[in-house]
């Protein structure tokens, strides 16, 4: 038997679990972080999670929760950074969570988060002589497939972290095969643990009574009476809220339906701006409402009260938007593509559309809103389905990969002491 408590070093560098999640680049990893280190916990772990300090009046030290601490670090300026200058402070984050652990004998493990907290955590691995786990959560070559052009330091950081990282977790058997195939890990050290899903947070409680509270708590949505689709996400061109406010016009079966882009906040305002025009372009501005990102504890009506949710987006290495939908009991209507080609089962549900073309998505979910016994049955069927997600179950695979690996660490350890002996300013001026 391992020895309990075990202590976990948790590292989400560039973005706080506590950041507001569809607001800038705030999003599906600061829930899960949050999320995975509040599971682990509750079954006995001692966590304690480090985040770069990015205001001047956070506290050195919270808690997150029973076992969960989170610690902002200060390295760089105290403002909010793009995740690529966050990279130019490494040095100084992985030097500050040192010196903060200084009294503490060491960490059992290293979990990082994006491949910027992965550099520290391979170095502060090393010096703890502790496993360390990757999760990447996007990669950057991934990226340049489906969306834009990334920076040569990104790529070059990620497969620094693939080489010197004794376990990668990923979400998905898609991204699995990009970090063996264009980053040459050892295929035995990429585990695939799907998201996980609060289960207790998104069920399905009845829509009419969901359209209630929710039309108290975000008036902006106007009346709930028609057929709804949800955006749920940040506002940024690769969700594809556009796409929507193009496709809504082109659903013939109901033109009482009305589109909910739910997601940024004052500094989108601009984006919203376009959108309004677009929506007033197509002949639908009185369909298309908005609300700012919502707090978790509201999300679970906003899914139920809606007839289908929409995930138009060019990538999603899980997409958490749509597992939450449908475990809410409504369908997801999605690109196919990344995580939502395994998590959306097609015409079971809910419905993968090929291409990102505004007319197939008011086809897809047309169909839906036009057929009620359709859309109930799929909606049953996926809350069935993403019972797969729930967080008991996830935690579960991750503390596997987390023994597996403590039950080896004399040899990773071997391993280690060979690689990535280059401090990380080298990487950084290779790559600028
Ligand atoms: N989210 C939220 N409030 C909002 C919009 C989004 O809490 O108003 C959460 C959403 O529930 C999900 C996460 O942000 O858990 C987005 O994750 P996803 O994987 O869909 O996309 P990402 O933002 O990571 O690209």
């Amino acid at each position: 038997m391992l020895r309990l408590p075990r202590r976990l070093a948790v590292l989400s560098t560039h973005t706080s679990p506590l950041a507001r999640a569809g607001t800038t680049k705030a999003g599906g990893m600061n829930v899960y972080v949050a999320e995975l280190s509040r599971q682990l916990g509750a079954m006995g772990w001692d966590v304690d999670v480090f985040t770069r300090r990015d205001r001047a009046d956070a506290p050195c030290v919270e808690t997150l929760a029973p076992g969960v601490r989170l610690f902002h670090v200060a390295a760089g300026p105290t403002e909010p950074l793009p995740p690529i200058e966050v990279a130019g402070h490494v040095t100084e984050f992985t030097e500050g969570v040192a010196e903060l652990t200084s009294g503490n004998d060491h960490y059992d493990l290293v979990h990082s988060h994006y491949w910027v907290s992965g550099l520290s955590g391979v170095e502060l691995a090393r010096r703890w002589q502790s496993p360390h786990v990757a999760m990447f959560h996007t990669l950057g070559a991934v990226k340049q497939m489906f969306q834009e052009p990334e920076p040569g330091l990104r790529i070059a950081g990620e497969r620094r972290v693939v080489d010197c990282s004794d376990a990668v977790i990923s979400a998905t058997a898609h991204e699995r095969a990009f970090l063996i195939g264009q980053y040459g890990a050892e295929a035995s050290r990429v585990q695939v643990v799907p998201c996980g899903l609060d289960l207790n947070k998104f069920h399905p409680n009845g829509t009419e009574a969901a359209r209630r509270r929710v039309a108290e708590v975000l008036p902006e949505l106007g009346a709930l009476d028609g057929p709804g689709i949800l955006f749920v996400g940040r506002l940024e061109p690769a969700k594809g809220a556009d796409l929507l406010v193009r496709a809504l016009p082109m659903i013939e079966q109901r033109c009482d339906a009305t589109l909910w882009i739910v997601g940024g906040d004052e500094r989108d305002e601009s984006e919203r701006t376009r959108l309004r025009q677009l929506a007033e372009a197509g002949g639908v501005g009185e369909r298309v409402r908005f609300a700012s990102a919502v707090g978790r504890e509201q999300l679970p009506d906003l899914y139920r009260a809606a007839s289908v949710c929409a995930v138009p987006s060019a990538y999603e290495s899980f997409g958490l938007v749509a597992v939450e939908a449908m475990a809410s009991g409504t369908p997801s209507v999605a690109t196919r593509v990344g995580g939502l080609a395994s998590t959306i089962s097609h015409g079971e549900t809910g419905m993968l559309v090929s291409q990102r073309r505004p007319e197939l998505f008011a086809r897809a979910i047309g169909r839906l809103l036009s057929d009620d016994p359709l859309r109930t049955r799929m909606g049953s069927a996926a809350v069935d389905g993403m019972r797969l997600f729930a967080w008991p179950r996830v935690a579960a695979s991750i503390l596997d990969v987390y023994e597996g690996l403590l039950r080896e660490r004399n040899a990773s350890d071997r391993q280690r002491e060979s690689c990535c002996p280059d401090p990380v300013e080298s990487l950084l001026v290779a790559a600028s």
